[in-house]
């Protein structure tokens, strides 16, 4: 699969003259060019801000076949050829049996990769329709279950890292659904161990957008596998989450790139989480502290470092 496929290029009307079309075919590799860049920047710096890959790591790529795991898995692929440490990579795909998953696709697609993979089959949709009553969400027991699945099996692939494909909007969604529903100031980490303790647990797309994950896959032409095959509606506040943000996007550019920003700049004694901040123990020291209450005066919203400046 060519990068800058040249099937990418924006049709031009018909009639157009051979060198308009050739100025626009440079254009959109151009385009292309500046994506893929801009993907593995990304990417590496995620990696090594949080320490993700490490040398001798043999990372589990979860690959669902979706947009966001395709783009991930390349994009590692591409830096595992760059990259100062040596790492391993293997694609595992979890097959639970939905109706109609086409399930030639993936190991057609990783084989054309070259890269090691892994197809665990297990039933878990029949497992899922008969506990849940009809009518019923399903995600719980089916996300359980798949955990418990790929955990098992990074452990048989003796995998030191397991790989997910959420990105920066992923995290935001989830940082507003737990403020909305669970009164939790609470994201997704970008890496952390695995609930059972055995696994560690990486996000390597982390600081990517979702529009630059769905340009990629248009350019790289991925074998989409539609992810509503189980016909499961749970999706649905993160839909409406996900339309406010986006909403926020077009009105107010920048503000989903400093509501990241900021949840690198956490200011625990301006929260009221007692088990983060020892409020009871707050005496006056006689020092000046910038960081110290400025009583009345108004907030200064001056921005964090790497935030972006609104111009009203
Ligand atoms: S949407 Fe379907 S496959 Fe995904 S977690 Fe829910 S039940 Fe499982």
């Amino acid at each position: 699969m060519n990068a800058l496929a040249p099937t990418e290029s924006k049709a031009l009307p018909a009639g157009a003259d051979a060198s308009a079309q050739a100025q626009q075919q440079a254009r959109t590799e151009r385009e292309n060019h500046k994506l893929e860049k801009r993907l593995c920047r990304e990417v590496g710096r995620a990696i090594v801000d949080y320490n993700m890959i490490e040398e001798g790591d043999k990372v589990m790529v979860c690959v669902s076949g979706g947009k966001d795991s395709y783009a991930m898995l390349d994009i590692l692929l591409k830096l595992q050829q760059r990259a100062p440490v040596r790492f391993e990579l293997v694609a595992v795909n979890l097959d639970q049996k939905q109706p109609g998953f086409p399930a030639h696709v993936l190991p057609e697609y990783l084989s054309t990769l070259g890269v090691p993979f892994h197809i665990e089959t297990q039933d878990t949709y029949s497992i899922v329709k008969r506990v849940i009553p009809e009518g019923k969400t399903m995600c719980s027991l089916c996300s359980r279950l798949r955990r418990g699945i790929l955990y098992r099996v990074a452990e048989e692939l003796g995998c030191t890292k397991i790989a997910l494909g959420h990105h920066r909007d992923d995290i935001l969604q989830t940082l507003f659904l737990n403020l909305f529903f669970a009164s939790k100031l609470k994201g997704m980490p970008p890496k952390l161990a695995s609930d059972d303790g055995k696994n560690v647990v990486i996000r390597p797309l982390a600081y990517v957008n979702e529009k630059d994950l769905i340009a990629w896959a248009q350019v790289r032409q991925f074998p989409i596998i539609p992810c509503t095959l189980c016909g499961s509606q749970d999706g649905l506040q993160r839909q409406v989450v996900g339309d406010m943000l986006r909403e926020w996007d077009k009105k107010f550019p920048g503000r989903l790139e400093n509501l990241f920003t900021g949840l690198q700049n956490v200011v625990p004694s301006h929260l009221m989480d007692r088990q983060l901040h020892n409020f009871s123990e707050i005496r006056a020291t006689g020092v000046a502290d910038a960081q110290g209450d400025k009583a009345f005066d108004p907030e200064n919203f001056a921005p964090a470092p790497g935030a972006i400046r609104f111009v009203d």
